[in-house]
């Protein structure tokens, strides 16, 4: 038995942040080489500090769904997974036993080899026709200053494209630093000229600023008044979100995995998780503020405070996929980083087999099944609040100067409005949905959400209108 993790960034504000990890989710589940594909997010649920938590099997490979090396790969993820290790990451990936699983945690998809495949498809889909007489690549990469290791994949690419034969020249430009991207009318001579942005998804760089900076007016700009004029530039989509990158994906989990044999097995605590909890279903049970129904062989999961109300009122979705992207927003639309907010929208219902039940309460309640069944079991342990403050870095190290008054003001405003009791602030729970009470949820760890309030508490900044960090 194994299991694939891939771990993507999320958002606190933006639904879409974790969209593209949710489609290679998919595409991977489809594959069916792995006995599961889970996703966890260091901005949503399940949250890195929960994701292992919820795997099934004990052989587990852990991707970063992340074009290049940095601070999150390096530092945030390993640290968050509890690896025990920090900094590069080394070729052959980091491999450690963590609570009887083997975790192999990989370098990022981006710095693959095989993506210099996937820019040469980006290119193929720009300008179909494209080749060593009068095409040029341009290879464009963000650049930065902080780590130089996401340069080095872009050179790299662009030297290995060179070498490939299929166009007359291969430049790798930058936006951030130098050779700018600006510069390209100097330096290429060719006639046509596709560009394929290294970056991870469309957005600000992707959609405005590449654009302005090249003085593209579409996906197909001609320019008549550069030095090697006439040159026709072909502006491709960014290679973070072609479908091949699955592919990568899996290259990576195989090459992590090297010559270890046939997987693991499933594991124990898990299962019995999932069994106790299933039991419950067959009964018809409620978990936070969802409602199942055992229903002619299928589930029914609806709001609770549906009860009663006639299906034809209400929607009725047939997928986990569909429960889950329609669950991720409240009734106003906004986006729900935190699944245990008292928030989960209503006017829906779900019709579901048995064996899709526990996916779908994933999704719902992501970890709270496997963590409630270990308060139940008492293996859950807490992790105070000082201790959460202490492991931050960068950007969140000042939430250690809180205040405890400070943190428990953040906490009545955030927490108040979460199902979940605050087993890290010291507060005790006796029961959970396996004593036969659904809202009875425990949290073992502050969030991520809370983290980052208690940052803008700190700072000054918290409740300023518009104000709202995402790192
Ligand atoms: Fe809910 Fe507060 Fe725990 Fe976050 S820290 S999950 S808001 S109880």
């Amino acid at each position: 038995m194994r299991s694939l993790v891939l771990i993507g960034h999320g958002s606190h504000l933006n639904g879409e942040s974790a969209g593209a990890v949710y489609r290679y989710a998919e595409l991977l589940r489809e594959r069916g080489l792995y006995d599961e594909v889970v996703e966890g997010y260091w901005k949503e649920e399940p949250s890195l500090r929960q994701v292992l938590r919820t795997v099934r099997s004990t052989d587990v490979t852990v991707i970063p769904m992340f074009i290049s090396e940095g601070y999150f790969t390096e530092t945030v993820i390993p640290r968050e997974l509890g690896l025990g290790h920090q900094g590069p990451v080394p070729p052959e990936g980091v491999g450690r036993v963590l609570g009887g699983k083997t975790v192999r945690y990989t370098l990022p998809y981006g710095v693959h080899p095989a993506m210099s495949d996937v820019i040469l498809a980006r290119a193929r889909e720009a300008l179909p026709d494209l080749n060593p007489e009068d095409t040029a690549l341009i290879v464009l990469g963000h650049g930065t200053t902080r780590n130089q290791n996401s340069n080095r994949v872009v050179y790299e690419n662009a030297g290995r494209l060179r070498e490939s034969g299929h166009f007359a020249e291969v430049h790798a430009l930058f936006l951030d630093e130098d050779p700018r991207v600006g510069t390209w009318p100097e330096a290429v001579k060719a006639s046509r000229v596709v560009v394929v942005p290294f970056f991870a998804s469309e957005g600000w760089h992707t959609l405005e600023t590449i654009p302005e900076d090249m003085g593209l007016t579409g996906q197909v700009t001609e320019f008549a008044d550069t030095p090697n004029a006439p040159q026709t530039v072909y502006y491709a989509a960014p290679v973070g979100t072609h479908p091949d990158v699955a592919e990568v994906v899996l290259q990576l989990a195989q090459e992590a995995r090297g010559a270890s044999g046939a997987g693991g097995d499933e594991d124990r605590t898990h299962a019995q998780a999932w069994e106790a909890f299933l039991a419950l279903a067959r009964r018809g049970t409620r978990i936070g503020e969802a409602l199942i129904t055992p229903q002619a062989g299928m589930f029914e999961l609806r709001h609770a405070l549906d009860e009663g109300r006639h299906a034809a009122d209400l929607q009725t979705l047939v997928t986990v996929e569909g429960l889950r992207d329609h669950t991720r927003r409240d009734e106003g639309g906004h986006h729900r980083p935190v699944h245990t907010l008292r928030n989960l929208p209503r006017g829906w219902r779900a019709i579901l087999t048995e064996a899709e039940l526990p996916r779908a309460v994933h999704n719902l309640y992501p970890a709270v099944v496997e963590e409630s069944y270990a308060h139940h079991t008492h293996n859950l342990r807490a992790t105070p609040w000082p201790t959460t403050a202490r492991r931050q870095t960068g950007i969140y190290t000042k939430v250690i100067r809180a205040t405890p008054e400070q943190v428990e003001e953040v906490a009545r405003d955030v927490c108040s409005r979460c199902l979940k009791t605050r087993l890290w602030a010291g507060e005790r729970l006796g029961s959970t949905v396996f004593s036969g009470v659904p809202g009875a949820i425990p949290c073992a760890e502050a969030c991520t959400l809370l983290v980052a309030e208690v940052r803008e508490e700190v700072s000054g900044k918290r409740g300023q209108t518009g104000h709202g960090h995402d790192h």
